[in-house]
């Protein structure tokens, strides 16, 4: 048994706390420079690192950011995220680069309590995805506490987020592990009916386990974004041109067959000649006529959702209903978006996920009006199809010390 799991069991003071963080945040180019274009995930780990620094621990953060293929690429530096989160914090944050060795642990030591440094990308080195214990062990060496607060990455079992734990003789989640946990078992494990399911996006090959695995607790399932369209398809509807994955056609029928009562589908759609918002476009019922692109779900599918979003007592939200990336095929997502905050007023508990459906829910100025905004995308699907996260997993599954 574990006997030491949150960050309010752990002695902080004078002791130097390793936190994995997930500051995998979008950059934008500005003048040549990286900036941060979306701090969500740095506000969202903020209570975590103050709790160390206030009670006199030093926090090393580390994270990775992007995919650098575990090489030292300048571009997906960490310095900008640095830069933030001393911003947010009103404090010194030091920043290295690197992540591990000699000269990170005099900075460690040169630094005072309540000081905080944040290493290099965990993914310019090659052991970071490989989970290589030797450059776990590295890491390790560099504290003497172990915290993971990376929900976000907690799906994959890399050297930062798995096998480091194993060399702490103490670990612990912090306090947006905590919280994300919290939230998303009580919708997996006791969600209170009618539990409604909303997912969209790009693929369905991407949501096929949490469909199936929600197929049973949820009460309905609604379908939007591309989506939509390989499921027309399984059906021999017409879709224009619209985004179909092909070899997924026969499991969306299959799912459909055995969802049969409980799955929507959009009864309309907004479909435009073009995949660009200064596209033509109109509200088509059914079919999308040949030559055109299925970009949002229509005004009927928006009133479908909502009646029944009206009736949840739980909902989970995962995909935009349309590419809400363009203003004018945003409507549907903002509806959606807009019906979750009415729900949540009214006693429900709403949850949404996802890097594009956050940032959507952002856009429509919802996101306060929601229960829990998870930091999760794949973690957020894979913790709800009732799979093991091995970031999570190596906090509890560790021997007693
Ligand atoms: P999340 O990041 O929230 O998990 P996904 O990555 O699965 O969501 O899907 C988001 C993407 O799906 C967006 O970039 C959006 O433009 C795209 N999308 C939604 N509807 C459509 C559509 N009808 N056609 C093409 N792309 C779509
Ligand atoms: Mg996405």
């Amino acid at each position: 048994m574990p006997d030491k799991l949150t960050l309010d069991d752990l002695v902080l003071q004078n002791r130097r706390v390793l936190v994995r963080v997930d500051f995998n945040v979008p950059l934008e180019d500005e003048n040549g420079m990286q900036e941060v274009a979306d701090d969500t995930r740095i506000r969202a780990a903020l209570p975590t690192v103050r709790t160390i620094t206030e009670a006199g621990g030093k926090a090393i953060l580390m994270s990775h950011l992007g995919r650098p293929g575990g090489e030292p690429t300048p571009s997906l530096s960490m310095t900008p995220v640095a830069g933030r989160l001393q911003e947010l914090l009103g404090e010194r944050v030091r920043s290295v680069s690197n992540i591990a060795g000699d000269t990170i642990e005099e900075a460690i030591d040169g630094m005072p309590d309540g000081g905080m440094l944040l290493l290099e990308n965990t993914r310019f080195h090659p052991g970071e995805k490989s989970n290589d214990d030797g450059l776990a062990a590295e890491l390790a060496e560099l504290a003497d506490l172990y915290v993971n607060d990376a929900f976000g990455a907690a799906h994959r079992a890399h050297a930062s987020t798995a096998g480091v734990a194993a060399h702490f003789d103490e670990a612990a989640m912090g306090k947006l592990m905590e919280r994300e946990i919290e939230y998303l078992t009580r919708v997996r494990d006791e969600p209170e009916q009618p539990f409604v399911a909303i997912l969209g996006g790009a693929k369905v090959s991407d949501k096929i386990g949490v469909i199936e695995a929600l197929s049973d607790p949820a009460a309905r399932l609604l379908i939007g974004g591309a989506m939509t369209y390989t499921f027309m398809q399984a059906f021999g509807e017409d879709v224009g041109d619209s985004r179909v994955e092909e070899d997924r056609v026969d499991d969306a029928r299959a799912l459909h067959d055995k969802l049969e009562g409980k799955l929507t589908l959009p009864p309309d759609h907004v479909a435009a000649d073009a995949f660009d918002n200064d596209a033509e476009h109109h509200v088509t019922e059914g079919r999308i006529p040949d030559g055109e692109i299925g970009v949002d779900i229509g005004p009927g599918a928006v009133e479908d959702f909502r009646e029944i979003m009206e009736t949840a007592n739980t909902i989970v939200w995962n995909g935009p209903m349309g590419v809400f990336e363009m203003p004018n095929f945003a409507e549907g997502t903002f509806a959606v978006a807009e019906a979750m905050a009415d729900a949540t007023d009214r006693g429900a508990l709403t949850v949404v996920g996802g890097g594009d459906s956050v940032a959507a829910v952002n856009e429509s100025g919802h996101a306060d009006d929601i229960s829990h905004v998870s930091t999760g995308g794949g973690a957020m699907l894979a913790f709800l199809e009732g799979k093991e996260l091995p970031g999570i997993a190596a906090l509890t599954d560790r021997e007693g010390v």
